[in-house]
């Protein structure tokens, strides 16, 4: 019989009290799964922030952030066997059998790339069986341990990608992620108060929601739970027992019956667009600019290359993150007559904004509506790009929120109030 897994976040674990709260929560679950559970943990709120500015000010500045010491880690994963204790003490104190798995101890093996290390493999030292047997496990999210048996962690927000790959190992029914939010929504409701909880969301967009700047869960979680077919349920542990109305189930597209042509517009400000005037023109030309750019490992998103002023030269414009700009710049500065071109412009009053739907696929029309009702609001588009499921735009970025309401109101996303 398969286990469910449960994952808390930091603000459901914030002090003993949300604690307790989510032990409730658990034994209700573990009463109920005749698979057992297994529940991972973060660290309680602010504790990880604290922990990496600790870690930074002992090892002294540049130390920590570009490359990890894998002292670095020791220190940053210690928020979370705080938690993965405290909350077993709390399941014993009503009544059942309960017990902290640390990385290293399942153990949860992973590479040693310190501080964003990826899962390889959960060797499951008597693990599931202690699962299988009754017992409710209780890990600690965030952290592994290397084939040097030196401890790592995933990356900021890798708690959620724990929980996956242990679910994906156990084979598990689901994995909840309660969080502090009761689901995913169609936009940021700060900015669009008419916007709407998704009850089930596909994998793919999802993926896109989430890298383009939806936070409520880690990238590489979903891509994990894609691959692995493994469905998430995204919840509040702040909702009343038995709330209908919490939760978004994220799962594959077959199970979704309704599929909305458009089912979320995401925004994000991280965004610098770098344009080189001039570039001449030839065979290689690009390969010799974005090569340059990988090898610095900048991440480039958005491309566009036109003409400039005839066919033998051109303009070269693309989009990183506001972090990577300067890098970018100084990569290209830097190789200007190997490369061959006129002048480097960077604008980092730029947002991007995108609509996502799987519905996409299947219906004309999209992109229309899209910069019919930009153009609607006088707002000038920079930049383009599209792929199967989404289209995203550049625009200045003092219109972002203006973009996202109209764009929120013209896909027929907005709530009926
Ligand atoms: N505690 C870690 C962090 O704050 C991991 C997590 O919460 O997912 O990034
Ligand atoms: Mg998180």
């Amino acid at each position: 019989m398969s286990p469910i897994v449960m994952k808390f976040g930091g603000t459901s674990v914030a002090d003993l009290e949300r604690i307790n709260h989510v032990a409730d929560l658990v034994a209700a679950q573990a009463k109920e799964s005749k698979g057992g559970v297994a529940v991972i943990v973060s660290a309680m709120a602010g504790e990880t922030n604290r922990l990496v500015s600790l870690a930074n000010e002992a090892a002294g500045s540049g130390l920590v952030g570009e490359t990890f010491d894998d002292e670095y880690d020791v220190v940053v994963a210690s928020g979370e066997q705080v938690t993965s204790g405290l909350l077993a003490l709390a399941l014993r104190k009503r009544g059942f059998r309960a017990r902290s798995w640390l990385g290293w101890q399942m153990p949860m093996i992973t590479n040693d790339v310190h501080g964003k290390a990826r899962i390889e493999d959960i060797e499951g030292n008597g693990f599931s069986e202690a699962i299988g047997s009754g017992e409710i496990a209780v890990v600690a999210g965030f952290q592994g341990r290397s084939a040097e048996g030196r401890i790592t962690t995933l990356g900021r927000g890798g708690s959620d990608t724990s929980a996956v790959a242990v679910a994906a190992g156990l084979n598990a029914l689901r994995c909840d992620i309660y969080t502090d939010v009761d689901g995913v929504y169609t936009t940021d409701p700060r900015i669009v108060s008419k916007a709407r909880r998704i009850d089930r969301i596909s994998y793919e967009e999802m993926l896109e929601m989430a890298s383009l700047g939806a936070k409520v869960l880690q990238t590489r979680s979903v891509e994990l739970a894609m691959n692995h077919g493994v469905p998430i349920r995204v919840l509040s542990s702040f909702a009343p027992a038995g709330d209908e109305n919490n939760g978004t189930l994220v799962c594959d597209e077959d199970e979704i019956m309704e599929k909305q042509v458009v089912s979320g517009i995401a925004y994000s400000r991280d965004e610098a667009k770098i344009s080189l005037l001039g570039v001449v023109n030839h065979p290689g030309a690009a390969a010799s600019i974005f090569s340059r750019l990988a090898d610095a490992n900048v991440n480039v998103d958005m491309i566009v290359q036109a003409d400039a002023r005839g066919p033998d030269k051109a303009n070269m414009v693309f989009t990183c993150t506001q972090r990577d700009s300067e890098l970018a710049v100084s990569v290209l500065t830097d190789a200007k007559e190997e490369i061959g071109f006129e002048s480097v412009v960077v604008d980092r009053d730029v947002s991007k904004v995108s609509v996502i739907g799987v519905g996409m696929r299947s219906h004309t029309g999209v992109a229309k509506t899209m910069f019919d009702a930009l153009s609607d609001r006088g707002i000038n588009i920079q930049v383009i790009s599209t792929s199967e499921i989404k289209i995203s735009v550049l625009i200045n970025s003092s219109y972002t929120e203006l973009a996202v309401r109209a764009l929120h109101t013209a896909y027929g996303l907005d709530a009926e109030s």
